[in-house]
């Protein structure tokens, strides 16, 4: 008879899976793929995950050694997430026992055993109001902590209950013993589901009816649908049909700061458990609602990017919101992108996959365009909001004061005037991108990058955006002394002090990731101006995503040239996503709203298509332009970068890259560089990188299969860290 031989995935920078011997004294009969064991690796232990089950090794029989121990009685995940893991890990050209592995909690990764269930929130049930009111005399605590949650909706996490009533356990223990109050798993109360659905609009109905005429077999949809035209309204619809069918529903948002919002319309709204994935948890609460997905105890998950690879039984739908957003693409480590895997995700669990964005990406239009997608499109705002009109300011010879002209300044005056709210877009924090001298000519240069630390007045301070370094305002000149110091360009701090000195009669607000972190929660902010009444808000792409404001008429954007011109290709893309999402901040059925966009460039064709036309045209219009460059999605990239201490380095080994890659591709893909990156250097080291271009995918993943296991062999591989990143989106 054969040896059986485990083939398991271990957590090692190794292109390839490991070989043991079953542990002594184990039935062979009880191993299933997707177990933990222990097994020995060099002078220590390792946790690995079994993949196969096989009755062949390349290892000689003298070097196998014995598995020590196995840990899962019931494999933690079955064999079609191990096959998509591993897909990805191939796909992605990165080690696959690290891929594996990182899909597990940290705990389990370890070999520890799995957290048991633990409640997370309680709610409030049938509560009567005669015993209540008596509850006050008799149980004064336990009034407190009822008061408490029905001021909070019924509803209420345990971590904020601690935090609140530290020492409240037994008063609510006292109140779930009466049965008014219970505690359960994840996120909601499924009992709680409240909100009425809407009665859809013709197109959301029709998008909701192609979507679920194929609930068993996979299809892609775009669902393509300005802002506020109820696409999460068309995600629930059919999320219902999906959970009434008892599938269960992965729905990925782009930012952390979104999900409270969205779990609470969530819950609201369907009538199941829902488990929260993101990286904002501890590592015991993401392993509570990782289990609670696994074992389907919770029926939709909600989470960010890493949310992709959480194992669900009998999944009948994936959601992707937003799907245009940068931050669904991993940049480090296993540089995977989360919205491209929710579409092998669906293939393989057989089900559909919603591609979701008021500005879809230009790969996703072109895949709706070539019909591997169907695309489905919502054209109104949902309850007759009419879209805002959009403007180009030409700023050329105007007198800007803090980057405003005078027009801008005078439409702010008259939206605040009418007792309305107006929004001013600037995607740079701080105060002001350099601090110059005018006596010596001298800048704030970065020590550690090659770029410029910004001036940071609140803080007193000169920071780095890429390094962190930082260093205390200088009050004269580090090189000549000179007292002249003065800040070029503008930030959200500065406009915030031009703003709040020419308007000082009306409440202001800066949202970027300065201020949330300093003032507390980015939802307090939010919520003082979502009172309504006149008022500014001034801040950074934070302000752009996710959050309405009723009262908000005007949207001034400082500066659209930067993103018009930039060494990335996709800068144009990202700029008109960006324009177009603060552009759907403002506006409602009896308010339309308005948008200023400063430019210097008003011919400029790709703004001219965004603002006369729409945000449909410009993407054709950038399409055009990608094909004849024969850029992204018309071709597929890959990018090795690589990074030294000392100068040359970097480009040495990727040279000796590039001459391996010009063997290897036999003039069937491009290969261009090395080349020094963008920011040459950066936290101090000096960087390059070889770009792979071909004009089909399997030529380039057929490169890549061959070169990047031989990378880490080159003379130089050791004098560097480099990375492969497949589908780069970001090319510094
Ligand atoms: P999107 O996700 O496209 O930005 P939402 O789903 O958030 O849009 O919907 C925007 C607003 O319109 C929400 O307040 C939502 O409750 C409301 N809404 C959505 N669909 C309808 C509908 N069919 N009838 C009335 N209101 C709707
Ligand atoms: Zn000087
Ligand atoms: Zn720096």
């Amino acid at each position: 008879m054969n040896t059986l031989i485990l083939r398991l995935a271990l957590p090692a920078p190794v292109f390839g899976l490991f070989d043991y011997l079953p542990p002594p004294g184990v039935d062979p009969a009880l191993l299933r793929p997707g177990q933990r064991l222990m097994v020995p690796f060099g002078p220590s232990e390792r946790c690995g995950l079994l993949v196969k089950l096989t009755g062949e090794t390349g290892v000689p029989a003298s070097r196998l050694k014995a598995a020590r121990q196995l840990l899962d009685e019931q494999p933690l995940l079955d064999e079609t997430h191990l096959d998509f893991l591993a897909w990805a890990a191939a796909y992605y050209h990165h080690p696959p026992g690290e891929v594996l592995m990182s899909a597990l909690p940290v705990r389990l990764r370890k070999g520890k055993s799995p957290l048991k269930p633990r409640p997370s929130h309680a709610f409030l049930r049938q509560v009567p109001e005669d015993e209540a009111r008596a509850l006050k005399k008799r149980a004064p605590r336990q009034a407190e902590v009822l008061a408490w949650m029905q001021g909070q909706g019924g509803c209420i996490r345990l971590e904020d209950f601690r935090r609140r009533f530290p020492s409240g356990r037994s008063a609510l223990n006292a109140l779930c013993a009466k049965g008014w109050a219970a505690l359960g798993l994840g996120e909601s109360a499924p009992a709680r589901a409240q909100t009425p659905p809407h009665d859809l609009e013709p197109e959301q109905q029709a998008a909701v009816t192609a979507v679920t005429a194929g609930l068993d077999e996979y299809g892609a949809f775009l669902l393509d649908g300005v802002t506020g035209s109820g696409k999460t309204e068309v995600y629930f619809h059919i999320a219902e049909q999906v959970l009434a069918r008892g599938c269960s529903v992965l729905l990925l948002v782009p930012e952390i700061s979104l999900t409270p919002q969205l779990v609470r319309r969530v819950a609201a709204r369907l009538a199941v458990t829902v488990a929260v994935m993101h990286s904002g948890l501890s590592a015991g609460e993401r392993e509570q609602a990782w289990q609670l997905a696994r074992t389907g105890r919770a029926q939709l998950v909600l989470g960010t990017r890493s949310a992709v690879f959480t194992p669900m039984p009998r999944l009948g739908l994936v959601l992707v919101d937003e799907e245009h957003d940068a931050s669904y693409k991993q940049q480090e480590g296993f540089r995977y992108s989360a919205r491209d895997l929710a579409l092998v995700r669906a293939r393989r669990a057989a089900c559909p996959v919603v591609l979701g964005s008021a500005t879809p990406s230009l790969e996703s239009l072109k895949n709706a365009m070539d019909g591997r997608y169907r695309w489905l499109r919502l054209t109104r705002r949902a309850g007759g909001a009419k879209a805002p009109a959009m403007q180009v300011l030409d700023v050329r010879n105007q007198r800007l004061a803090g980057g405003m002209s005078p027009p801008a300044l005078q439409a702010l005056e008259q939206t605040l005037g009418r007792g309305e709210q107006a929004m001013v877009f600037l995607n740079r924090r701080g105060y002001a991108p350099v601090l110059s001298c005018y006596g010596c000519g001298w800048l704030s240069d970065c020590p550690r990058c090659d770029a410029r630390q910004t001036l940071h007045r609140g803080q007193g301070k000169l920071i780095c955006h890429h390094c962190g370094s930082e260093r205390l305002l200088p009050k004269i000149c580090p090189s000549c002394g000179s007292v002249e110091l003065h800040p070029l360009g503008q930030g959200t701090e500065q406009l915030e002090e031009g703003l709040s000195r020419r308007f000082p009669d009306y409440p202001l607000v800066r949202i970027d990731r300065d201020a949330a972190s300093r003032k507390g929660s980015l939802d307090r902010l939010l919520a003082r101006v979502k009172q309504g009444g006149a008022g500014l808000l001034v801040g950074t792409q934070m302000l752009a995503k996710g959050h309405h404001f009723p009262n908000l008429t005007l949207v001034v954007v400082v500066d659209v040239d930067s993103g018009l011109f930039s060494a990335d290709f996709r800068s144009a893309e990202r700029m008109a996503q960006l324009i177009i999402q603060v552009a759907g901040r403002a506006g409602r059925a009896e308010l339309p709203g308005q948008v200023l966009l400063q430019t210097r460039f008003p011919q400029h064709p790709l703004l001219r298509s965004l603002v006369e036309q729409d945000y449909n045209a410009f993407a054709r219009q950038a399409l055009k332009e990608r094909e004849m460059a024969a850029l992204p999605p018309y071709s597929s990239q890959a990018l090795i970068r690589a990074s030294a201490r000392r100068p040359d380095t970097a480009e040495d080994f990727l040279q000796q890259a590039a001459e391996l890659a010009g063997q290897l591709a036999q003039g069937r893909v491009l290969v261009w560089g090395p080349v020094p990156a963008p920011m040459q250097k950066r936290a101090g080291r000096h960087r390059a990188q070889l770009l792979l271009q071909a004009g089909r995918r399997p030529e380039l993943q057929h490169l890549l299969g061959a070169l990047v296991p031989a990378l880490s062999s080159l003379p130089d591989a050791g004098r560097v860290r480099f990375s492969v990143d497949v589908d780069p989106v970001d090319l510094y």
